[in-house]
C-alpha cells in the first residue's frame, strides 16, 4: 500500500535490487577503463561512417587515432541541434536504413524536427537504461506500471515500456489523457507505479482527491516522472498528497531520450549518470573549456555505443554539476545534479558566471526567506551591479531597521560565498514578489 517517502538515512538499501551491479557499484578505475575502450571505438566507427563528422574533425585535424585517454575527448568537435537540423531526416544515420528498427522525433518547436533511428543494439541499450533507473526506484518483476506519457513519436513512452518489460514489469498502456481512466485503472487493476510528468500527476491526484477517491489506501506505490523537470516542492507534495515515492530521471532524444540518468533514493536531488554508456564532460558555456568537478557548468555528453546515430560531444545547454563520490545507494556510477536552468539562463557578472539556480540554492536555504526571489542587474559606471530580491516571511519581519540591516548582509554574505559576486541584497515585504504563472522570470537583465 502506498506509504510516504522514508527519509533517505531510514532505507535498508541492501534490501533494494540494483539492475547490474558489476557495472553500477564497479571501481572508478574500471569504469574508467570501460569508458576509455568505448570511446575509441566510437569515435573510429564515427568517423568512418558518418561523412558530417569526418569533414568535422578533417577541418580540426584530429583522426581517430588522435583519441588515446578520456581527456583527448577535448580534441573532438562538439555537436548541437543544428547539426541534425542540417541533415534532416537521416543525414547523421551510420547504418543502412535496414538495420534500423524504431525511429523516434523530438516535436521540434521550431523548424524541422530532431529525428533519431535506433539499431537493435540501440533498443536494448535504451531498455537497460531504463531498467537501471527503475530498480534505482525500487520497481521490480512483481510491479504493475501504468504508462501515462504518449505513445507516439516523443521518446517518453516507448523508450520507458520496454525498460519496464527487461525487469519483468508488466506494462499497463494506458497513455495519455483521460484522468478519470487513468484513477479508475488504478483502482481496477492494482497498478503500483505510474509512469508520467510530474504536472500531470499532480493533475490526476487532484482529480482523484475531487472524485474521493483515498489515495492513502490505493495500491500506488511511487511515481517514475519525466518528460519536464521535476522542481522538489511539487514533488514533496504529490509524494505527501498521493502517498507516493516520485523519482525522476534525465535525458535527450539526441542522445537516446530519457535514461541516460536516474535518481536514487539517497540523493534526492541528484541522478546517476549511466557512464558505461554515456561520456559525460561539464564545460564552461562562454568558452568550452572544462570546468572543475562540482563545479557548475554545461552538459556534454558522447553516447559511447549508439550505433544508429552516433552523436559527439553533444552540447545539452542544461546546466549541472557533477560528482564522483561514493553514494549511500552503493553504486559507484557519478551523480549529476538535476537540471534546473539552460545556459541562456546564464549571467556573467564583471566576468563571473552567475546561474539563477546557485542564488535560488542559497535562498533555499535560509528559513527566514520564502522561496520567491528576483535578480536584477545593472551597469553603473561601467561597474556590473547585481541586485537579489528577496522575500521575507512574515513571521521573520522585524521592525528594527538595524535587524534588517544586519539580516540583508548576512544573506549578501552567504550569496557571495557561493556566487563569487557580492549582490546588494533588497530585502522585500511578504508577498512583495510578483507571482507569475508558469516559468518564473528571475532574471531582469538591464544591460541590454
Ligand atoms: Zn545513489
Amino acid at each position: 500500500m502506498g506509504t510516504p517517502m522514508p527519509a533517505p538515512d531510514q532505507i535498508d538499501f541492501s534490501a533494494l535490487p540494483i539492475y547490474l551491479p558489476e557495472v553500477e557499484c564497479t571501481s572508478r578505475e574500471r569504469i574508467r577503463a570501460i569508458q576509455l575502450a568505448k570511446l575509441i571505438e566510437q569515435v573510429g566507427y564515427t568517423y568512418a561512417r558518418v561523412p558530417w563528422y569526418r569533414d568535422q574533425m578533417d577541418a580540426l585535424g584530429v583522426t581517430p587515432a588522435d583519441i588515446r585517454t578520456l581527456d583527448d575527448v577535448r580534441k573532438l568537435p562538439f555537436t548541437d541541434k543544428s547539426a541534425l537540423r542540417e541533415t534532416f531526416p537521416f543525414g547523421m544515420f551510420a547504418v543502412p536504413m535496414d538495420e534500423i528498427v524504431e525511429m523516434h522525433a523530438s516535436s521540434g518547436t521550431t523548424g524541422k524536427p530532431i529525428v533519431v533511428g535506433y539499431t537493435a543494439a540501440d533498443m536494448d541499450v535504451w531498455s537497460e537504461c531504463i531498467a537501471r533507473l527503475a530498480q534505482m526506484a525500487g520497481v521490480t518483476a512483481a510491479d504493475r506500471v501504468q504508462m501515462a506519457f504518449g505513445y507516439g513519436m516523443f521518446t517518453g513512452g516507448f523508450g520507458l515500456h520496454y525498460g519496464i518489460q527487461r525487469i519483468g514489469g508488466m506494462m499497463i498502456p494506458a497513455g495519455a489523457g483521460n484522468t478519470e481512466r487513468h484513477i479508475q485503472m488504478i483502482e481496477d487493476y492494482g497498478t503500483t507505479t505510474l509512469i508520467a510528468t510530474p504536472s500531470y500527476a499532480m493533475h490526476i491526484c487532484e482529480v482523484g482527491e475531487k472524485l474521493g477517491f483515498d489515495w492513502a489506501s490505493s495500491t500506488l506505490e511511487r511515481g517514475l516522472f519525466g518528460g519536464e523537470p521535476c522542481p522538489p516542492r511539487l514533488k514533496a507534495e504529490i509524494e505527501a498528497r498521493m502517498h507516493i515515492t516520485c523519482t525522476d530521471n534525465y535525458g535527450l532524444t539526441e542522445v537516446m531520450g530519457p535514461g541516460v540518468s536516474g535518481e536514487c533514493l539517497a540523493h534526492r536531488d541528484q541522478q546517476h549518470i549511466a557512464e558505461d554508456h554515456f561520456l559525460w564532460e561539464v564545460v564552461d558555456p562562454a568558452t568550452g573549456e572544462p570546468v572543475a568537478e562540482g563545479e557548475m557548468g554545461e552538459l556534454v555528453l558522447t553516447p559511447l555505443d549508439k550505433r544508429g546515430i552516433p552523436v559527439l560531444r553533444y552540447r545539452t545547454h542544461d546546466l549541472t554539476r557533477v560528482t564522483t563520490e561514493p553514494c549511500a545507494c552503493g553504486r559507484t556510477l557519478a551523480r549529476m545534479q538535476k537540471v534546473r536552468s539552460r545556459c541562456d539562463d546564464m549571467l556573467i557578472i564583471r566576468g563571473t558566471n552567475v546561474f539563477p539556480s546557485q542564488v535560488e540554492d542559497v535562498i533555499g536555504r535560509i528559513d527566514e526567506l520564502t522561496p520567491h526571489y528576483r535578480i536584477v542587474v545593472d551597469n553603473e559606471g561601467g561597474l556590473d551591479r547585481m541586485t537579489v530580491e528577496v522575500e521575507i516571511k512574515p513571521e521573520a519581519f522585524s521592525d528594527s531597521f538595524e535587524e534588517m540591516s544586519a539580516f540583508a548582509r548576512e544573506v549578501a554574505g552567504k550569496l557571495r560565498n557561493v556566487l563569487l559576486v557580492t549582490p546588494v541584497v533588497r530585502l522585500v515585504e511578504p508577498g512583495g514578489i510578483e507571482r507569475t504563472l508558469g516559468k518564473a522570470k528571475h532574471v531582469d537583465d538591464r544591460r541590454r
